[in-house]
Parts: structure tokens; C-alpha cells; sequence
């Protein structure tokens, strides 16, 4: 795939992201150069709705960019799980509403339907008082915090961000925008869950299956997030 495609493409995630529910005027998403795998794509800092091609710009591991328009501060989330992740091409940072409380509450994350079948082997979650104390704006703005949120992440599809947010990767920009949205789904579907009584969530064996074939058929929600995306909210 050409960086023009990849830049189309990745345009085009951050408004089905909006449309779906992910993003709104915040949060962000890229997506790691095929033919390059130090560098990555990632929009100039602006709300994700208004994103198209020409927003994109090219960024190093460090963060670094030869453009010079205005980044996002929190793009060491980015550069550094690619640092440290080299499966990953995708990354979804969001505040997604449904996801806030999990991280927040001492109840785990767990699957409890098919489709979100990719958290069976469970999620984590960053704690950024252990890195910089309890007077932060809880960002993580520079490499040194991408850095340990990177770690904490480790070989985990998603990480929950304490007061913040949370983290989606995968390994294409269809899979790791199909779990970010599917991450907001489960997480508001097992509160409503949670609410009517004891949970019966699906088994590690249950969820790797359905992550298996799940994987097999994103192309077809990308195409359908796709056009609800280019109708507009
Ligand atoms: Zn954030």
C-alpha cells in the first residue's frame, strides 16, 4: 500500500471513528508507514471529524515531523507502541465514554459477546501517578510516558488509561479501528449487564475463536462504517 493510500485511508478512519462514537473533538488514531516501518501517519492537531488527506503528517519513533504544522502532544502514545510493538501498524487513542469507568472502578474488562471476543485474554490498565506523581494533566506528552504506557500494554490489544482513556492496537488500521469501536460496545453492554445480575462472559477459548474469525470479516464493517461515515453524522 502507498503512504497516499495509507494517508486516504487513515482519513477516512478518523471519521468513521467520530460516526461511530470513538472520537469526538479529541483523540486520535494512526497508522505505522508500510514501506517504512519507522515511521508513521498521524493527523495535524485538530478534531478527528474534519480530518482529510491534506491534514496527515509523517512522524518519526521519537515524534519528530519535518512538518511543521502543530501536532497532537499525546502522539508519544503513538511512536512509542510502535517502538515497542513491532506487530503493531495501528493505534486508537480515545476517550470513549463507555471504556471511562473501567478504568476507574476495580472491575475488569471481559468479553461479553463474540465481537469483542479480542479482550478475553484480558486488557490493562495505566496508572500515570506511578510515573510522574498525582499533580499531572494525565497526557502523555512525552516519550518517556508513551514509553510506559507501552509497557504496560505489553502484547495486549488494549490499555485502559486511569481518568483518561484507553488504547487500541492490532495489526492493520481496519482491525484496530474495528477494536476500538468494539471495545466501546462491550464496555457499555457489560455495564447494562452488570446491572441486571451475575455475568456469564465468554471463556478464554470462546473469545480467541471469535477474535479468529472476527478478524476474517472486518472488511465488511469497514465498508459499512465506511459510507455511514461519508453521509455524516
Ligand atoms: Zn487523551
Amino acid at each position: 500500500m502507498t503512504v497516499a493510500d495509507q494517508t486516504a485511508s487513515l482519513a477516512r478512519a478518523n471519521r468513521i471513528l467520530v460516526t461511530e462514537g470513538v472520537l469526538d473533538a479529541f483523540g486520535h488514531v494512526s497508522v505505522r508507514v508500510t514501506d517504512d516501518p519507522d515511521r508513521f501517519l498521524l493527523a495535524r492537531n485538530m478534531a478527528p471529524a474534519s480530518v482529510t488527506a491534506d491534514d496527515v503528517m509523517e512522524f518519526d519513533l521519537d515524534g519528530r515531523s519535518e512538518d511543521e504544522r502543530r501536532p497532537y502532544l499525546e502522539r508519544f502514545i503513538h511512536s512509542e507502541i510502535y517502538r515497542a510493538r513491532p506487530d503493531v501498524m495501528a493505534v486508537v487513542h480515545s476517550h470513549s465514554p463507555s471504556v471511562i469507568p473501567f478504568g476507574v472502578c476495580d472491575v475488569e474488562l471481559r468479553p461479553v459477546f463474540h465481537m469483542a471476543g479480542f479482550l478475553a485474554d484480558g486488557v490493562r490498565r495505566f496508572e500515570i501517578r506511578d510515573e510522574v506523581g498525582e499533580g499531572s494533566d494525565l497526557l502523555v506528552r512525552n516519550g518517556a510516558l508513551g514509553a510506559a504506557l507501552a509497557r504496560t500494554l505489553a502484547d495486549a490489544p488494549v490499555a485502559l488509561m486511569r481518568g483518561h482513556g484507553s488504547v487500541a492496537v492490532a495489526g492493520s488500521l481496519e482491525l484496530a479501528v474495528y477494536r476500538a469501536i468494539y471495545t466501546e460496545k462491550n464496555a457499555a453492554i457489560q455495564c447494562q449487564a452488570q446491572a441486571m445480575g451475575t455475568v456469564e462472559y465468554l471463556t478464554v477459548g470462546e473469545g480467541r475463536a471469535a477474535a479468529a474469525t472476527n478478524a476474517g470479516q472486518v472488511a465488511r464493517a469497514w465498508d459499512l462504517w465506511s459510507r455511514a461515515a461519508a453521509e455524516g453524522p
